[in-house]
């Protein structure tokens, strides 16, 4: 199926088109240089800039496609997680767009999309299941277990205060660093000695394997790097950057590890804004052979957030025999990540 998905969960405007599990375009405009100055993305600034982009967004994914509204087949839209004003601005216009056109409408989960835009990086073998999933960006830090993508996506375990990329921001702005602090942080980290420093590993205690396992916590961390740089008069920026830097990276790549071994599941997606970040990939893999885990990072075009990822997704619920999702959704900030598809129509 020829499928327009439209993602506006965050500061992206991201219309892809896909058909079937070919990309076709990829047009993300982000509002992320409006936030900068905010040192965080402010939730009714994205929405109006979702409001502008979307239109001329629209067209040029059309254009570099080389194929015409009348001929989709379906619009996708995420429906949620994400800030709720931001997302209703898309799902409003995919709504408009799906009546216009006469078109099936999918509303679909966020999270899942990150994972489903793996089907669309071309040089890869097709995704098998069940993998895990590692999701890292500025608004989320989640590890799923996926044994079907249209079907059955569990959640192991998610952060329990700021997301890893948000630590990443935080830290850097701690540091003197701008907005968004993650490449930065990386860059600054490159000259620095990442044992210089032993900063506290987030629930990683032996007594949070309990009942937080899975689960992330960066605010110790952050609060760490912040006493140490107070406290440390001629603290070194690359030390300190690097330092921290190791410390998400270690817990994220023991933890999904850790997943792969107890579930016995040899697969490892990552996905996300942070997957940027050298030291991952570089960790992630390392270890990842090292314990006979197959390690997928997907371009990055497709890691953060973006439209295509959101058509791919209704292709595979269109292509498994879903029904299309009736005009009763709205935008769900907290929809759960077991909910893949939204108002899935009654049969008959
Ligand atoms: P969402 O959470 O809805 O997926 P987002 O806009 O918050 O969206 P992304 O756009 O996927 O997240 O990623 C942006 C985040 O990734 C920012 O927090 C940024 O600092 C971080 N980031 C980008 N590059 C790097 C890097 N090299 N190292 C670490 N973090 C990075
Ligand atoms: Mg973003
Ligand atoms: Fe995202």
């Amino acid at each position: 199926p020829l499928v327009l998905g439209i993602e506006t969960s965050c500061d992206e405007t991201g219309i892809g088109i896909v058909r079937g599990r070919t990309l076709l375009s990829n047009t993300i405009a982000s509002s992320m240089d409006e936030h900068a100055r905010f040192g965080g993305v402010v939730p009714e600034v994205a929405a109006r800039a979702h409001l502008e982009a979307l239109q001329p967004s629209i067209e040029a994914a059309l254009a570099e496609s080389g194929v015409t509204l009348a001929d989709l087949d379906a619009v996708a839209v995420t429906s949620g997680p994400g800030l709720a004003g931001a997302l209703m601005v898309g799902v409003g216009a995919a709504k408009a767009l799906a009546v216009g056109l006469g078109t099936p409408l999918y509303a679909v989960n966020h999270l899942v999309g990150h994972i489903a835009a793996d089907i669309l990086d071309e040089g890869a073998e097709p995704l098998e299941y069940p993998t895990v999933a590692l999701l890292v960006s500025g608004g989320h830090t989640s590890l799923l277990l996926v044994r079907d993508l249209t079907t059955d996506v569990e959640l192991l375990g998610e952060t329990v205060d700021d997301a890893a990329g948000e630590a990443f921001d935080k830290v850097a702005r701690i540091l003197g660093l701008p907005y968004p602090g993650g490449p930065q942080i990386d860059a600054a980290a490159a000259s620095g000695d990442p044992a210089a420093i032993r900063f506290p590993r987030g629930l990683s205690r032996a007594s949070d394997m309990d009942r937080h396992r899975y689960d992330f916590s960066f605010s110790g961390l952050k609060t760490a790097v912040a006493r140490y740089v107070e406290q440390t008069p001629d603290a070194s920026a690359p030390d300190v950057a690097a330092s921290f830097r190791e410390s998400v990276v270690d817990v994220l790549v023991t933890k999904a590890l850790d997943a792969c071994a107890r579930y016995g599941v040899p697969r490892l997606l990552l996905g996300g804004g942070v997957i940027a970040n050298r030291r991952l990939r570089e960790v992630a893999l390392e270890r990842g052979a090292a314990a006979g885990v197959t390690v997928r990072i997907p371009p990055l075009s497709l890691c953060t957030d973006n439209g295509a990822m959101i058509a791919a997704l209704a292709s595979e619920l269109i292509m498994s025999g879903r029904r299309p999702s009736t005009l009763s959704f709205g935008a769900d900030s907290t929809l759960p990540v077991t909910e893949i598809q939204i108002a899935e129509a009654e049969a008959g």
